[in-house]
């Protein structure tokens, strides 16, 4: 039976990284997704762990090759999800997530419509600047035209929020990660059969809550710091 195939965006420096990794110890059966990118490695970023390092000209040869299943350019960059690794992530009986942004997961909406998105937002405007600004600074590159730049499209991804199934706020981390863990429990029982245990109820409870439709009020402040009009 082919796996659940879970999407999260987020605007860069929402803190995205940090829950996924710590999703990572907390969930069993869950693969995450290495995406090809013709960015160069950051830090302490390893080639086939963080991605998959390379260049534009073999980027373009591998979309001729119809090898991807979605690929969009983001900040100068290429970053696409190969086919490849989600067939080999079903073949094994596991549950994909992919970490990709909002053009990405629009293209793989289209083609597998069963997928299950999940949008996190930072905070604040003002939460988001300074993430970027340390992020920026302990990568040794303090750029502020850049960082501007980061915080635009920002807005422009949250306008998108009504396209995603569920919306994370990364106020409280512990938090997040919780919501996060509770969502693919509940999208496993969901699609797996009923499960009458404690701990699958309180699964099923909280994703409830975190289901866009249901998230109005917790995200009416982010809106309105960020600019975004709600209709
Ligand atoms: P970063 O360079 O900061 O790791 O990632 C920049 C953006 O690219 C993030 O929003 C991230 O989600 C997105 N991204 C990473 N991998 C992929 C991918 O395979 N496809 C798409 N469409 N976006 C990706």
């Amino acid at each position: 039976m082919a796996g659940i195939l879970f999407i999260i965006s987020a605007p860069s420096g929402s803190g995205k990284s940090t829950i996924v990794n710590q999703l990572r110890s907390l969930v069993a059966g869950l693969e995450f997704s290495v995406s090809w990118t013709t960015r160069g490695p950051r830090g302490s970023e390893v080639d086939s762990r963080e991605y998959h390092f390379t260049t534009r000209e073999y980027f373009e040869e591998m979309i001729r090759n119809g090898e991807f299943l979605e690929h969009a350019e983001v900040f100068g960059a290429l970053y696409g999800t190969a086919r490849s690794t989600l067939r080999a992530a079903f073949a094994q009986g596991r549950d994909l997530l992919l970490d990709i942004d909002v053009q990405g997961a629009a293209q793989v909406r289209q083609k597998c419509p069963e997928a299950v998105s999940i949008f996190l937002m930072p905070p604040s405007p003002e939460v988001l600047a300074t993430r970027l600004r340390n992020r920026s600074r302990a990568e040794g590159d303090a750029n502020e035209k850049k960082i501007e730049r980061r915080l635009a499209k920002a807005k422009q991804e949250i306008e998108n929020y009504r396209e995603y199934d569920y919306i994370l706020v990364n106020d409280v981390l512990d938090r997040a990660v919780e919501e996060m863990a509770a969502i693919v429990a509940a999208e496993r029982i969901r699609r797996n059969g009923a499960n009458g245990t404690p701990d699958g109820q309180r699964a099923l409870e909280l994703a409830e809550r975190c289901r866009t439709a249901n998230s109005e009020d917790r995200i009416r402040p982010v809106l309105e710091a960020f600019g975004v009009r709600k209709e």
